[in-house]
């Protein structure tokens, strides 16, 4: 076996071992390569389980969690998907292969340029990525099939709430961004929002306002 096959092989492997278990969910991660949006020093550990940083002081979060989550939202293919931090764009990329059309609002520039980058080399059309403050969501493009958040409110940002669809989904961190926080999965039904937490987790923070950079 090549090193790149074998590599491969113990990605997948380490994904399965911590829950991720949904077959789109795991091909669409065998499908976009992680390494492509993990730069410089760090590049090389693309492929282990763990968050690396990247510009602007931000990370790119653990592969496990980024299936986890991804399983936690259900995404069908007839799905326009909301994600709130683009950071690297490796979620969005995941989305893309599972959604029909994904938007990814981040706060810094400089992450949705070089986001943009991978995704055109990539020939993921169905992807727009936005700078913008995410805390009040894409009003121009709502209602959301799906809406999922990578950096950590202390409570669900009620612009986010209001843009998911009846019967829709949002996954998201919650609590204090210095603190381990938890992901909770938010279902809109008829009559409202049920709420249930599925394990802790540590994000960055969602901030308001744009970045500097
Ligand atoms: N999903 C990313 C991980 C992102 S880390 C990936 O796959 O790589 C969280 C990101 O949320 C950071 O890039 C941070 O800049 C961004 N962020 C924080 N607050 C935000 C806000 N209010 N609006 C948009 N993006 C925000």
């Amino acid at each position: 076996m090549t090193d790149a096959a074998e590599r491969k092989m113990r990605f997948l492997y380490a994904l399965r071992s911590r829950g991720v278990t949904d077959p789109a969910v795991l091909s669409a991660m065998e499908r976009i390569d992680r390494g492509l949006f993990v730069k410089g020093l760090f590049a090389e550990r693309a492929y282990e389980d763990t968050p690396l940083p990247i510009a602007c002081g931000q990370t790119i979060s653990q592969p496990s969690v980024v299936g986890l989550m991804t399983q936690a939202l259900n995404v069908g293919p007839r799905d326009k998907v909301l994600e709130i931090g683009t950071g690297s764009g490796y979620q969005a990329a995941i989305l893309s292969q599972l959604a029909r059309r994904v938007y990814t609002v981040e706060r810094h520039r400089r992450l949705v340029r070089e986001a943009q980058e991978v995704f055109d080399a990539l020939d993921l059309t169905n992807i727009t990525a936005i700078v913008a403050d995410g805390s009040r969501g894409l009003p121009e493009q709502a209602p959301f099939d799906r809406i999922i958040v990578t950096a950590a409110a202390e409570d669900p940002p009620g612009p986010l709430l209001a843009q998911l669809r009846e019967g829709g989904i949002m996954v998201l961190p919650v609590g204090q961004s210095d603190a381990v926080q938890s992901l909770i999965r938010v279902t809109r039904t008829a009559s409202g929002y049920d709420y249930e937490e599925l394990r802790p987790v540590r994000f960055v923070p969602l901030v308001e306002g744009l970045g500097q950079d």
